[in-house]
């Protein structure tokens, strides 16, 4: 049995309390993790204000955080097998996925490595003449950064990244559900070189959650996860009237008009909706197709879909995985009965596999008479692919738009102009035009409504983590005359 530990103030402690973590591949508990109580998540507070406020973190330039951060993604590049496969042991997310995952992840480090030092103020023009005025960025505070149980070192990337390029101080809470990864990631992160308390690592439910997100201390939460968790954020947030940036789920179109390259589409169709076994906030999970070529598209997809390696894990022919939970396995299987009831048709899959593990086939329904189906408006987060059909450009745009989400969008055609009135029209925060799912350190992401609001990726997402200071200085060297002599 493997035992993992938390990080606080620089050392490694095995928490108040321990819970048995699963393996979603077996069923069966594989390692033991620390569970941070009300009193560790204080410690871990502390330990990120002493260091925020510390010496030694105040007078490092935001080149040698830079340069540290550099120094975190090439050990992250060193110790990529292990955090992979610790990710998929823990999560069930395939091995093939993991691995290039990871390997990615080292460049979100890179690239806020090499912004760091680049994160600047500015002069004002100001309308007085004796007066000099200018901005400085200063970093936020301490950040509480809540992640999932899903591509957690990429979730925690997006937000340790930024934050430490911007001179805060973090504590990241990881997913109860499968913390390993990330307690792996605090083990790499200790032999950078930042001093302690920059990062903490704990894990837990909901009570840690909140009681990380309430705290008195953080003055900024970075959250990812379900809409419904966001709202208890939130709420938690006012006791400290903290800012929080909230990434959270999708329903996500995927829309295809009968001018587009068939191949293509049905390959990204086939991994926007199936790649992470569906679980993937950017899930193209509506796909939003062309009357005239419905039939054949959904032809070529059932064939695809029937023809997925399902498998364990830790095998790189695996294509399709285990779900997280039992918990995402029930209400996949409780959204698909309610949506058959109300008269969604199931084009293939749509039963739990039997035997050991967390297992779902790939699972199509044609929802085009199903309007009302709950399988078009909730969010599976897990292998199934909901269809809604349209005859003109109008109806498609219409159907896209028809969510509470608002996060990514994906438009398969040839024309350009077509493309750009589709561009236009979409409300979400994302959309891709004959491709689906590609992310970069360099672009932001995010999403509207029920996706949340804030952006991650980019120099804005560093921007986020600084608050703004105007500086006044008086260049005069006349005396500052009494304000109450008349003259
Ligand atoms: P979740 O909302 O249940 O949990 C997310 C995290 O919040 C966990 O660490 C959990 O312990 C914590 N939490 C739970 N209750 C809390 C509380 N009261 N206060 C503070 N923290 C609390 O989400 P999940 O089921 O683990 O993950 C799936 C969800 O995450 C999906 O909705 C998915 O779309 C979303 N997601 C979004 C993105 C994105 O970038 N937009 C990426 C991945 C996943």
């Amino acid at each position: 049995m493997q035992q993992f530990q938390q990080y606080i103030g620089g050392r490694f402690e095995d928490g108040s309390a321990r819970f048995d973590s699963l393996n979603p591949a077996t069923g069966t508990v594989w390692a033991q993790m620390p569970e941070a109580r009300d009193a560790d998540v204080d410690r871990a507070v502390q330990a990120a204000e002493d260091a925020f406020f510390g010496a030694e973190w105040a007078s490092t330039t935001a080149s040698q955080r830079g340069k540290l951060l550099m120094r975190l993604a090439d050990l992250i590049t060193e110790h990529a097998p292990r955090l992979a496969e610790l990710e998929t042991r823990d999560t069930g997310k395939i091995i093939r996925e993991t691995s290039a995952q990871i390997a990615y992840v080292a460049e979100y480090y890179r690239y806020y490595g090499g912004l760091a030092d680049k994160i600047e103020g500015a002069h004002l023009p100001i309308d007085k003449p004796d007066m000099e005025v200018w901005l400085r960025r200063e970093p936020l505070g301490v950040v509480a950064a809540i992640v999932p149980w899903n591509s957690q070192l990429f979730l925690s990337a997006v937000k340790i990244g930024p934050a430490l390029a911007a001179g805060c101080t973090v504590v990241l809470k990881a997913s109860e559900e499968a913390p390993a990864p990330m307690l792996e990631f605090a083990r790499i992160f200790d032999q950078a070189g930042f001093p302690p308390g920059v990062l903490n690592v704990i894990t837990g439910g909901p009570n840690a959650g909140a009681t990380l997100t309430s705290h008195a201390k953080v003055a900024h939460v970075a959250f990812t996860g379900g809409p419904e968790t966001a709202r208890h954020i939130v709420r938690n947030s006012a006791e400290n009237l903290a800012s929080t940036s909230l990434e959270l789920g999708g329903k996500s179109p995927f829309i295809v008009f009968d001018d587009a390259d068939l191949e293509s589409a049905v390959n990204a169709q086939i991994s926007g909706i199936f790649a992470a076994t569906g679980q993937s906030c950017v899930a193209g999970s509506r796909l939003v197709i062309s009357n005239k070529i419905k039939d054949e598209f959904l032809a070529r997809l059932k064939e695809r879909a029937e023809a997925v390696v399902i498998g364990a894990p830790d095998d790189m022919a695996t294509e399709v995985g285990p779900l997280c939970t039992q918990a995402q396995r029930d209400l996949a299987l409780d959204l698909i009965a309610r949506s058959v009831d109300q008269g969604a048709k199931l084009v293939t899959g749509g039963s739990a596999i039997s035997g050991a593990g967390y297992f779902f086939p790939p699972t199509i329904l044609d929802c085009s008479d199903a309007p009302e189906a709950p399988c078009l408006s909730r969010e599976f987060f897990g292998p199934v692919l909901s269809v809604v059909s349209f005859d003109t450009e109008a109806e498609a745009l219409a159907i896209a738009n028809d969510t509470r989400f608002g996060l990514a969008s994906g438009v398969f055609t040839q024309s350009l102009t077509r493309a750009h009135r589709m561009i236009r029209g979409i409300r979400a925060g994302i959309v891709w035009v004959n491709t689906y799912r590609a992310v970069s350190p360099i672009a932001p992401f995010g999403g509207h409504g029920l996706s949340g609001h804030g952006r991650e990726g980019g120099l804005q997402a560093a921007l986020d983590y600084t608050k703004v200071k105007a500086v006044w200085l008086r260049t005069s060297d006349d005396p500052i005359p009494d304000p109450f002599v008349m003259r």
